[in-house]
C-alpha cells in the first residue's frame, strides 16, 4: 500500500521480538519507517532488538496479543499491522497448544480489528504447515493440504488455518485489506540457540562436538530460506496494491533431506560430532518443497541466497551464541 501523502509508515510488528520479527523490524527501520513491537517475549528475546531501544522511531510494548490490546497501542494510527506473533518451533508451540491456538485464532482477530478500525494494510504469516504432511510436491497455493486436526501439530497448523480464515473473510468483507504470507522453513541469525529446530539444533551440536540428532533415519526432507530472503518477499508482498492475490508461498524452493544438511553442517564448520538417531516425531511432514511461481509473477522474486552461503553466514552467529553461554574461567 502506497502510504498516503504526508503520512510516515508506522507498523505495529506483534512478535517483532523473535527471530523473523527482529530481522523485519531492522529492515523497516532502515527505511525509514516507525515501528512499534507488541510481544509476550514468550520465545522472543530481548537481546534480539536490545540495539534497537535507542533508536527514536523503535518503540516496544510488553503484551500476549490475545488479550484486547492496550491503550498505549491504540494512540496513534498505523499505516501497516504484521502479525508475526506465534512460536514457530514444534516444541516451543507444542509445550502450551491452547495457547498457540488462542494466539492464532483471538490474537489475529484481535490485530485485525485493529487494522479494521485504522485503515490499515494486515499482514498474516502463515505457513507450509496447512499443507500439513502434504501429498502434492511441490506444494502450490491452491493445494488443500492433508491436516491431522487432532494431533500434536494441529494446535498450530489449525490454529493457522483458522488465522488465514479470518484473514480472507476481513478482507471478502471489505473490513481490513489483507495479505497472507505462507512461510517455509526460514533460518539466519537471531533464531533462538534452544528452540529445538533443524538448523539451530545441528549448528549448535557441530560447534560444540555434542552428538546429531537426526529424527528418523534422516530422510525426511525440507527446503530452508535464508532470513533476509524472506524478509525482502514479505516487504513487497506488503507494497503490493490491486486485488486480492490469495496466500502467496515464500522459500526456497531447494530441497534437501535432513542428512543432508547435517552433511553440510558438519562439513563448514569442520566438526566430527557423531550422528545419534531419535524417534521421528508424530505426525512429521514426510516432505516439503514450496512452488514460488506465484510470488515470481506477481513480486518478481524469488530467493538470492544459496543454502551454502546462508550456513556461513549463520554459523558465526550461532558460534558468538555459544561463547556467550559459556562459563567464564576465573583464575
Ligand atoms: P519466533 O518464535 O522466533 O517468534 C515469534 C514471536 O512471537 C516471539 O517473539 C514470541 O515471543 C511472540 N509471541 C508468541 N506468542 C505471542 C502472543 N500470544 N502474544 C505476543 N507475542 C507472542 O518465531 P519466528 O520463526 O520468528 O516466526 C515468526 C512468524 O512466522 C510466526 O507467526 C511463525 O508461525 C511464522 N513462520 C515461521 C517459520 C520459520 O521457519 N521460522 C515458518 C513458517 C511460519
Ligand atoms: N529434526 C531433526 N533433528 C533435530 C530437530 C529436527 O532431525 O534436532 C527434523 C524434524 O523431525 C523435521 C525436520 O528436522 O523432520 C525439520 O524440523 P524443524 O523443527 O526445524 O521444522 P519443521 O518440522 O517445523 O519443518
Amino acid at each position: 500500500m502506497t502510504v498516503p501523502k504526508g503520512m510516515t509508515e508506522r507498523v505495529l510488528l506483534a512478535g517483532g521480538a523473535g527471530f523473523i520479527g527482529s530481522n523485519m523490524a531492522d529492515r523497516l527501520l532502515e527505511r525509514g519507517a516507525e515501528v512499534v513491537v507488541l510481544d509476550n517475549l514468550q520465545t522472543g528475546r530481548e537481546e534480539n532488538i536490545d540495539h534497537l531501544r535507542s533508536h527514536g522511531n523503535f518503540d516496544f510494548v510488553a503484551h500476549d496479543v490475545i488479550e484486547p490490546l492496550p491503550a498505549a497501542v491504540l494512540k496513534g494510527r498505523f499505516t501497516h499491522v504484521y502479525n508475526l506473533a506465534c512460536a514457530a518451533s514444534p516444541p516451543a508451540y507444542q509445550a502450551d497448544p491452547e495457547h498457540t491456538m488462542l494466539t492464532n485464532v483471538l490474537g489475529t482477530r484481535n490485530l485485525l480489528r485493529l487494522a479494521e478500525a485504522q485503515g490499515a494494510r494486515f499482514l498474516l504469516t502463515s505457513t507450509s504447515e496447512v499443507y500439513g504432511d502434504p501429498e502434492a510436491h511441490p506444494q502450490r497455493e491452491e493445494y488443500r493440504g492433508n491436516v491431522s486436526c487432532t494431533g500434536p501439530r494441529a494446535c498450530y497448523d489449525e490454529g493457522k488455518r483458522a488465522a488465514e480464515t479470518l484473514a480472507f473473510d476481513f478482507d471478502r468483507l471489505g473490513r481490513a485489506e489483507v495479505r497472507v504470507v505462507r512461510i517455509f522453513n526460514t533460518y539466519g541469525p537471531r533464531m533462538d540457540p534452544d528452540d529445538g529446530r533443524v538448523v539451530s539444533n545441528v549448528i549448535c551440536q557441530a560447534l560444540s562436538g555434542a552428538p546429531i540428532t537426526v529424527y528418523g533415519d534422516g530422510s525426511q526432507t525440507r527446503s530452508f530460506c535464508y532470513v533476509d530472503d524472506l524478509v525482502e518477499g514479505i516487504l513487497r508482498l506488503m507494497a503490493h496494491d490491486g486485488p486480492q492475490p490469495g496466500p502467496v508461498n515464500i522459500g526456497n524452493p531447494h530441497e534437501l533431506t535432513v542428512s543432508d544438511l547435517v552433511e553440510r553442517v558438519l562439513r563448514l564448520t569442520d566438526s566430527d560430532s557423531r550422528i545419534v538417531e531419535q524417534p521421528l516425531p508424530e505426525d512429521d511432514p514426510r516432505r516439503r518443497k514450496p512452488d514460488i511461481g506465484h510470488a515470481k509473477a506477481l513480486l518478481g522474486w524469488s530467493p538470492k541466497v544459496s543454502l551454502e552461503d546462508g550456513l556461513k553466514a549463520t554459523i558465526p552467529y550461532f558460534a558468538a551464541q555459544l561463547r556467550r553461554d559459556e562459563p567464564v574461567m576465573r583464575f
